[in-house]
């Protein structure tokens, strides 16, 4: 099949490179034409592993990227709308770059004298796809949705890092669709992967998404709540969710204590299901809690840095960790930010490392001292705050006898001091 796929971030280029993979004839549309270059010159746009790789193997083939709707909309049979769903300044879903982007595949529709069917992709509440971008589709197109063109909303569940195995791999599938035809036209799509399909209409959808994230995060904070109690009372946390994890209706993914969720989905995601159900009338106060939970998570860091090294003005302190998770140079709504924010507010000198997420982090800091190895950040520092799962800070050891007081706060349990050759002052945010 041929397919255009709107928006080339993490889900668009994962996405298109995916499709690819499976068979399909690509194009990628973005309004960024760095983007755009960088598809066609074969290179990936983002950091994600394997994504390089295939695009290297069909760029200028079966996928090529351009800034063109009409072109891109003529040549496919589906448009999928992979473009930001970022938060509005209350916290409720901003859906202005999807209305955008709803409004150019409309014209691009107007120009075409085939059925063609709106796949929305993007994360976006309930009621969006049907209220939303259909009627702004038909405003554009002059054309009715069901009749001369179809549209589907189909969530993407992938994690970041791992983007193109679970792509490949899916656990679900979720296709709501206004018909059986549009409906039809996505699965089709998805026929060599071996997956289910759910089929349902498009606001059902659109909920499995945000239940799905919400209650990810919803055990994020229960663990994190479960842990501030279980540091207060002696008691090792990830003791206790290592055997409630055993029960089969519980499981022990996602019950790990820490610095808390960041990333450009779950905060989001959580707020904007917040959001809605205001809207709607019902105050959703668990999902509130999770929030609020989640916010103070990282500020215990520096409390407790402060209980071992008292102000931290003028004080040397290293960042390990600017990611909002390990394998990702993606830094939206890392845990890393409020720390930053705090430790500068504090007067403190930052020396962050992060193998991989710098860049991103430059742009939101300048008056961070950007380390070239956890080493060099550790260098002379007085305290150490551990905010990202790298593999490579597990093994950090002999490193800590760089520092010129050698306290470490870890936030994702990832030191085991009785391990260690050198002797540090080691605190777990809740362990
Ligand atoms: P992103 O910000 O990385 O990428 C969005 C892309 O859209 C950018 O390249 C941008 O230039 C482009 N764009 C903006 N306006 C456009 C327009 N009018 N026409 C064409 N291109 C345009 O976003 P992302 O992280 O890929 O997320 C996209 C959606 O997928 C969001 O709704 C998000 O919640 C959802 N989602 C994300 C993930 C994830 O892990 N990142 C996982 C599942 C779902």
């Amino acid at each position: 099949m041929k397919v255009s796929i709107i928006g080339s971030g993490y889900v668009g280029s994962v996405s298109a490179a995916c499709f690819a993979e499976l068979g399909h004839e690509v194009i990628c549309i973005d309004i960024d034409e760095e983007k755009v270059k960088q598809i066609n010159a074969g290179t990936a746009p983002i950091w994600e592993e394997g994504l390089d790789e295939l695009l290297g193997k069909y760029s200028q083939k079966t996928l090529i990227a351009t800034s063109d709707y009409d072109y891109a909309v003529e040549n496919t049979d589906a448009s999928f709308i992979c473009v930001g769903t970022p938060s509005g300044e209350d916290g409720s879903i901003d859906l202005s770059i999807v209305k955008a982007a709803s409004a150019s595949l409309g014209k691009a529709i107007a120009k075409k004298d085939r059925y063609h069917v709106v796949v929305v992709k993007s994360t976006v509440v309930p009621e969006t796809t049907e209220k939303v971008v259909l009627p702004i589709v038909e405003e554009y197109s002059g054309k009715k949705a069901g009749k001369d063109f179809g549209i589907a909303m189909n969530p993407e569940f992938l994690r970041e890092g791992k983007a193109v195995y679970d792509f490949m791999h899916p656990d679900k599938i979720v296709v709501g669709a206004i018909d059986e035809r549009s409906s039809f036209v996505v699965s089709e799509l998805y026929r060599k992967l071996d997956c289910e399909i759910t089929r349902t209409n498009p606001r059902t959808a659109e909920m499995i998404k945000y239940v799905n994230n919400s209650f990810l995060a919803t055990k994020i904070s229960f663990a994190n709540e479960v842990g501030n109690i279980c540091k207060q009372l002696g008691i090792n946390t990830y003791e206790v969710m290592d055997a409630v994890g055993t029960d089969f209706r519980i499981e022990r993914q996602f019950l790990n204590c820490g610095a808390g969720f960041g990333g450009s989905c779950f905060p989001k995601d959580v707020k904007a299901l917040i959001g809605k159900a205001n809207q709607i009338g019902y105050a959703p106060d668990l999902l509130q809690s999770v929030v609020d939970v989640n916010n103070r998570q990282p500020l215990k860091m520096i409390e407790l840095l402060q209980e071992k090294t008292g102000d931290l003005k003028n004080k040397r302190i290293a960042v390990l960790g600017l990611a909002f998770k390990n394998d990702t140079d993606d830094i939206r709504e890392s845990r890393s930010i409020p720390v930053i924010d705090k430790l500068m507010q504090l007067g403190a000198d930052i020396a962050a490392y992060d193998p991989m997420a710098e860049e991103g982090m430059k742009k939101l800091f300048h008056d961070v001292a950007y380390c070239k190895s956890a080493s060099e950040a550790l260098t002379e520092a007085e305290g150490c705050l551990i905010m990202t799962e790298w593999n490579e800070f597990r093994n950090l050891d002999k490193e800590f006898d760089l520092m010129a007081n050698r306290v470490v706060i870890d936030g994702r349990h990832l030191i085991n001091p009785e391990k260690l050759s050198t002797e540090i002052d080691y605190e777990g945010i809740c362990w």
